[in-house]
């Protein structure tokens, strides 16, 4: 066993010179284990932790911890369990936040026997509710899900398998996986999946200062200290998605200049007053460039909404999400069980939407007496669909049906997003 010991005080002209600070720790051959501890002061400082070896990445938590353990054979969430080859492995630390004074820090690194803690057993799996069966457009399934939410594999608070089994129960068929920076979790999700009756789809969430953005597929780690740029090239080059998450959201809010990544969260959590016309502006100033797709980014119970809020349903061949998501074909619903607006075929319906009024761009309406057929679903126009009574702004947009159909060749089927009268007074 050996110990190296780091000991100094970051200040913000090293927070400016780089973001990302690399502390060396040699590690011998045949090594057991490799055990991290950081201290710091936390009066105005933030630092995130990491670890990369010789051989490459192995793990991240963010600001989420301040120890963690690898082992050959286990490692704590979020950091990538195996052989500890021999040489000068880094501890990775993120200058997030360097108030004027800097941090002071302090940084162990023990080598030998070591272990993580253990994780909680998986809950028992309750039987899910009766399925909302939606009409779909011919070899086609609307399925329900959520492409956003956390675990203890970065700052969520809960296993995979509880997130799973929370799921299930709330009636979703699937929820993307999408914990910090790392892919520790993805070689856990079918196993938990199967366990849960959904599918847990691959995700990582790149996290920087400038953005986040959620690279979907089982397509290995993405480097998000690269710029945004080679994150959207290098998720399009080994088959994934790459969607922006919730671009008007504060301090997290999306800043990379880059070419338009082929998704993008329109509908977060965080969006609760509908009159709030951000994120549809948001979309629409991009010229509705994005697929969009809804996601409760869950952390934990009691912390966000939950799972499934808002829901975004996928028309899916043979259950394969991510194949209906690159074709477009979502809606968004603030609930599983909410009002909905669909494509089917050369009609939009609203399911549950009574009281709302279908607008197109040039303000013209259609009254929704209720569930059921309510336009013709032409391509050639833009739809907002708002709600009677107090709630005026809120809306539902159809996605570029203004466009002649030739120009949405890539995108053949119709987006939507779907408020209603009856989500915006909840
Ligand atoms: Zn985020
Ligand atoms: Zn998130």
């Amino acid at each position: 066993m050996s110990v190296i010991h780091h000991a100094g005080r970051f200040t913000p002209d090293d927070r400016a010179a780089s973001t990302w600070q690399y502390l060396p720790a040699d590690v011998p051959a045949g090594c057991a284990g490799l055990d991290v501890r950081l201290s710091y002061e936390r009066i105005g400082g933030i630092l995130d932790l990491g670890c990369v070896a010789p051989d490459g990445w192995r793990g991240w938590s963010g600001g989420a911890r301040d120890r963690f353990v690898i082992t050959p054979n286990e490692a704590t969430p979020g950091y990538l369990p195996g052989e500890l080859e021999p040489g000068t492995w880094h501890v990775v630390l993120g200058l997030h936040r360097v108030p004027v004074q800097g941090v002071g820090y302090e940084l162990t690194v023990t080598t030998g026997p070591t272990a993580p803690a253990p994780e909680a057993a998986p809950p028992p799996v309750a039987p899910p509710p009766p399925r909302r069966d939606l009409p779909a457009p011919m070899g086609l399934r609307w399925l329900a899900g959520d492409f956003h939410a956390h675990t203890r594999h970065s700052d969520g608070a809960h296993t995979i398998d509880a997130l799973a089994t929370l799921a299930a129960a709330r009636g979703l068929d699937f929820i993307a996986v999408t914990d910090h920076n790392t892919i520790s979790h993805h070689p856990h999700l079918a196993a938990a999946g199967a366990r849960a009756g959904l599918t847990l789809i691959p995700g990582q969430e790149v996290t920087t200062d400038s953005g986040h953005a959620n690279a979907f597929g089982d397509i290995g780690w993405i480097d998000f200290r690269e710029p945004a740029q080679s994150w959207i090239d290098t998720v399009a080059a080994r088959g994934g998605l790459l969607s922006i998450n919730h671009p008007i959201s504060g301090e997290c809010s999306w800043r990379q200049r880059t070419s338009a990544p082929p998704v993008a969260e329109i509908w977060h959590s965080s969006w609760r007053d509908r009159r709030d016309g951000g994120p549809l502006s948001w979309w629409a100033v991009q010229d509705y460039a994005h697929v969009p797709i809804g996601g409760s980014d869950w952390h934990g119970l009691g912390v966000d909404s939950l799972p499934g809020s808002p829901t975004t349903w996928v028309a899916c061949a043979d259950g394969d999400v991510l194949d209906g998501l690159r074709a477009g074909r979502t809606s968004i619903s603030a609930e599983r069980n909410g009002p909905l607006l669909l494509r089917v075929g050369d009609e939009l319906l609203v399911l549950g939407g009574e009281g709302t009024v279908l607008l197109s761009s040039a303000g013209a309406g259609r009254s929704c007496g209720g569930s059921g057929p309510t336009s013709p679903g032409r391509p050639g126009r833009t739809c907002s669909n708002r709600s009677t009574g107090s709630c005026s702004p809120c809306a539902a947009n159809l996605r570029n049906l203004e466009t002649p159909v030739s120009e949405e060749s890539s995108l053949p089927c119709t987006m939507t997003i779907c408020l209603s009268r009856s989500v915006c007074a909840g």
